[in-house]
C-alpha cells in the first residue's frame, strides 16, 4: 500500500469517547475517519484505492485501512464501537453485500462479515451515493428539510432520496439511479447501453464529450463552464444542453418524490452558481402544479460518503437518534 494521506482535524475534547470507524471507497480512492456521535470527524485519512489490483486486493485494503483506524482510536483515548464502510454500486444493505461494481470489481463480496470477523466490531455496509445523501441531508446542505433529494454529478450521476434522515434503498438495492432517467431518446448511448440516459448528455464526463464533439478542443466540465461563462458560443450551447437535461430530470424527480430540498453535490456542482442559477430558472420553467424545490450545493463536500457511512453504523449500532429533530 501506498503512503496514505493523513489529517487529524480535532482530537480535542474527544478523547475517551465513543467513535465510528467509518471508509467511503471509491474507484480511486478512499476517504476514512473516526466520527464521533454528533458527526463530527476527529481524525481523517485517504487511501488509494488501486483498483487495478483486484477486488480481492481492494478488501484486503478496506480491512487493513479500518484495523489501522480502531488501533489510533484506541491509541488516542478513543472507543471504536462500530464501523461503517459506504461503496459504490449495487449495494445489500440487509445482507451486508457489495453485490456489483463497475469501478471496484466488486462480485458478491460479503464485505460486512468480513469486516465483523476482521475487527471484532459490528459493523454496517451501505451505498457511498446514500451514504453521501444521508450526511448532506441530516449533517450539511439539507440540515431541517425533512425531504432532501441528493445529487451526484460527476462521471455519472446518482442519486439519493432521503426522508427524516433515512435514504430510500429500493427493492433491490437500486434506488437512485438518476442518471439512468431517460431524457433524450435521440441522445448519445449510456454505459448501461440505452440512448438518452440523463447521464449521457450532463455528467462531467458527458460535457467534455459534447464539447469535444462540437468545438473540436477537448474541455473539461469546468472548462467549459468557465468558457460558458466568458460568453464562447459552443461552451454556452453545451453548458445550456446540460442544465436543460439536469432540469428534466430534476422535474420527474420532483413529481416523484416532492422534496423541499435538491442538494447537488459531485464534481459538476463545483461549478457553483455558473450551474445553480440556470439550473434552477430551467427547473423553475419545468414545475407546473408541483412546488419547487429549494436547490442548494452540497455542503460536505467530498468527506459526505464518509460522515454518511459513519452515520448508518451509528443508526445501526450506535443507539443514537436517527433524525435531526430527535437531536
Ligand atoms: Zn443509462
Amino acid at each position: 500500500m501506498s503512503e496514505p494521506h493523513d489529517r487529524t482535524i480535532q482530537y480535542g475534547n474527544a478523547t475517551g469517547g465513543d467513535v465510528v470507524v467509518a471508509l467511503d471507497v471509491g474507484g480511486t480512492g478512499m476517504k476514512c475517519g473516526l466520527v464521533r456521535p454528533d458527526g463530527v470527524a476527529v481524525h481523517t485519512e485517504r487511501h488509494p484505492t488501486e483498483a487495478a489490483r483486484g477486488p480481492a486486493a481492494v478488501v484486503d485494503t478496506i480491512l487493513d485501512v479500518a484495523a489501522g483506524l480502531t488501533g489510533k482510536a484506541r491509541a488516542g483515548g478513543l472507543t471504536p464501537v462500530a464501523l461503517g464502510i459506504a461503496v459504490p454500486g449495487v449495494v445489500d444493505e440487509a445482507r451486508g453485500v457489495a453485490v456489483w461494481s463497475a469501478n471496484v470489481g466488486f462480485r458478491d463480496v460479503p464485505l460486512r462479515d468480513l469486516a465483523v470477523a476482521r475487527l471484532g466490531l459490528p459493523a454496517t455496509l451501505g451505498h457511498d451515493v446514500r451514504a453521501g445523501g444521508i450526511a448532506e441531508a441530516r449533517l450539511g446542505a439539507g440540515r431541517g428539510a425533512g425531504h432532501v433529494l441528493f445529487v451526484a454529478i460527476g462521471t455519472g450521476i446518482a442519486a439519493a432520496h432521503v426522508v427524516d434522515g433515512a435514504a430510500n434503498i429500493g427493492a433491490h438495492g437500486a434506488a437512485g439511479e438518476f442518471g439512468h432517467i431517460l431524457v433524450r431518446p435521440d441522445g448519445p448511448r449510456c454505459g448501461c447501453g440505452r440512448p438518452g440516459c440523463l447521464e449521457a448528455v450532463a455528467s462531467a464526463a458527458a460535457v467534455g464529450r459534447r464539447y469535444q464533439e462540437l468545438a473540436g478542443t477537448p474541455g473539461t466540465a469546468a472548462e467549459v463552464a468557465e468558457r460558458a461563462a466568458a460568453g464562447e458560443p459552443v461552451a454556452v450551447r453545451v453548458w445550456q444542453e446540460a442544465v436543460e437535461a439536469l432540469a428534466d430530470g430534476l422535474a420527474t424527480a420532483q413529481a416523484l418524490f416532492d422534496v423541499a430540498t435538491v442538494v447537488v453535490g459531485g464534481g459538476l456542482a463545483q461549478a457553483g452558481a455558473r450551474l445553480l442559477d440556470p439550473l434552477r430558472a430551467a427547473l423553475r420553467e419545468r414545475v407546473t402544479f408541483h412546488r419547487e424545490p429549494r436547490l442548494v450545493a452540497a455542503a460536505l463536500g467530498d468527506e459526505a460518503g464518509c460522515l454518511g457511512a459513519a452515520l448508518l453504523a451509528l443508526d445501526a449500532h450506535g443507539g443514537v437518534p436517527t433524525t435531526m429533530e430527535a437531536r
